[in-house]
């Protein structure tokens, strides 16, 4: 299943994106014991997937899909986007062509171990939605296409092998950053966390739908152009080591958000540096899950 979270005649409530039929369907209709967020909904857990399945069999509660605007499909996530830096190898190797310009901490060989920061929930944008490179005083806007894993049951010192069941579904993130702030102020977090600098969506795929997840591609397009092609098996840290390493110590919570790192091809790699400019439009596409795309204001 595609969840979403989308609003339509001024109200905001969650759904389930049928892209075959270009259709909505509108759970809060036809299933009206379950919540209307998606933080709730995933809180729920099996039980109101189960509601979900059995409302869609129904066939009520559609809407087309160009009568509604999507939102990310955790508009406002619980807290900060947990994000994970340096996670491919080619990526990390383009970081260090990127040299002096972007200095120190660039410099480092593969990590040893997963290098986590996080965005603001306010940073959190829907489809569609403009970036607003602008809000950059450094005019450094770069884009980092990921695939980001949505966790279902939470928990402290999940270990690797059960790591799996903790994952509720996943969805497409755009880990915009701001090279020159990342840079300045040593700790990367203001550079991520402009408000705009986190689109997030279209859906939620759940996990179930997906047979193996390190098959999936993650491709980015600026402006048509491929910038990033890569496969989730390139991840130095696969998914159950990152929920491990995090959980180790702190308690993951239903709804927690783990962008996994971006692939080679982000515009500080190139030489020039190939910085998002107003006008642009950048397009993440990791099937089955579907297509972010976002104009650049
Ligand atoms: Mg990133």
């Amino acid at each position: 299943m595609h969840l979403i979270t989308f609003t339509e005649a001024g109200r905001t409530r969650i759904g389930i994106l049928d892209l075959a039929h270009d259709e909505v369907i509108d759970l809060t209709q036809v299933a009206g014991d379950l919540p209307d967020s998606m933080l709730a909904f995933i809180a729920r857990g099996t039980d109101a997937l189960g509601t979900a399945r059995t409302a869609v069999e129904s066939g009520a509660g559609r809407l087309a899909l160009a009568r509604v605007q999507l939102l990310a499909p955790i508009p406002r996530p619980l807290r900060n986007v947990f994000c994970i830096g340096k996670n491919y190898r080619a990526h990390v190797q383009e970081l260090q062509g990127a040299g002096t310009s972007f200095a120190t901490d660039f410099k480092q060989a593969i990590p040893e171990k997963p290098i986590f920061f996080t965005k603001t929930t306010t940073s959190v944008i829907g489809p569609q939605m403009s970036i607003p490179a602008s809000l950059d005083p450094t005019a450094s806007a770069d884009y980092e296409g990921e695939l980001a894993v949505i966790i279902g049951t939470g928990g402290r010192g999940i270990a690797r092998a059960d790591a799996m069941r903790h994952v509720y579904g996943y969805t497409i993130l755009n880990d915009v950053t701001s090279r020159r702030l990342q840079r300045d102020h040593q700790q990367w977090f203001l550079g991520k966390s402009l408000d705009g600098f986190c689109p997030m969506g279209p859906a939620i795929v759940t996990a179930d739908a997906i047979d193996d997840i390190n098959q999936l591609r993650v491709q980015t397009w600026v402006n048509g152009e491929l910038r990033q092609d890569d496969v989730i098996a390139s991840l130095i840290f696969d998914i159950p080591t990152l929920i491990e390493t995090l959980s180790r110590t702190m308690t993951l919570e239903p709804g927690d958000i783990i962008a996994t790192g971006t692939p080679a091809g982000v515009g500080m790699g190139f030489k020039p540096p190939r910085f998002l400019q107003t006008g642009d439009v950048v397009k993440i596409s990791i099937a089955p899950i579907g297509t972010l795309e976002n104009p650049v204001a």
